[in-house]
């Protein structure tokens, strides 16, 4: 059984691996994602290196093993799968599930696991729109735009949030943009780098292109 700190670098590198196809994860960015020292993560590296979890370049990065990547995506199911039992069946806060998933994604057992997989019917995405990785690791890889690059005018439905900081999440709600939401581009100031956009209410926003970029839609 994999320690925390092993379950939580995994899948931070899973995570990076999904961002940039085919060439090492820096240590530094897995670090700076963490929140540690970037002097700890090379001797983590060496260590889940000599435990046959990645493939270890020095000064180059990381690259999950098969064995690795098997782990990386069942915590990943683990914390998908119960930021969605913790809105759908406790009723959290969809901005503060991140957090408690953070805990529990390291405690819960596979018996637990599956039950609540049944119990919320075998859900294919989790309440930020991210991909449940399925029981065999299999996870769903298609790439969605982000919301700077969408022609305007057309008709868009938000799919996925890729920013689960709190604050970000609660602006999100706040303004209705959570998966599912429907809305049209109206405006894109590449000057002032801002984008208005009209939702199904009615409603009219302005957000600048860094939100945009986090926002992927359908
Ligand atoms: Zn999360």
């Amino acid at each position: 059984m994999a320690t925390s700190t092993v379950e939580n670098y995994l899948k931070q590198i899973l995570l990076e691996q999904q961002r940039v196809e085919g060439s090492p994860v820096p240590m530094g960015k897995v670090a700076s994602a963490l929140g540690v020292v970037p002097g700890t993560t090379t001797t983590m590296a060496k260590s889940l290196a000599d435990s046959g979890l990645v493939n270890y370049a020095p000064r180059k990065g990381v690259r999950l093993t098969e064995e690795g990547e098997k782990l990386a995506l069942h915590v990943l199911r683990r914390h998908r799968l119960i930021e969605l039992f913790l809105v759908e069946i406790l009723g959290l806060g969809w901005s503060e599930i991140h957090e408690e998933a953070e805990k529990l994604e390291h405690v819960i057992s596979d018996k637990v696991l599956e039950k609540i997989d049944a119990l919320l019917g075998f859900p294919t995405v989790d309440p930020h729109g991210d991909p449940i990785p399925t029981a065999k690791g299999k996870i769903d890889a298609r790439s969605l735009e982000n919301l700077s690059g969408c022609p305007l005018g057309e008709p868009l439905r938000i799919s996925r949030i890729t920013d689960q900081a709190p604050e970000f999440l609660r602006f999100i709600e706040n303004n209705g943009l959570q998966p599912g939401a429907e809305l049209k581009i109206s405006e894109q100031n590449r000057v002032a780098g801002t984008l208005t956009f009209s939702l199904s209410k009615g409603k009219t926003l302005t957000i600048g292109a860094s939100a945009a970029k986090k926002i992927l839609v359908e």
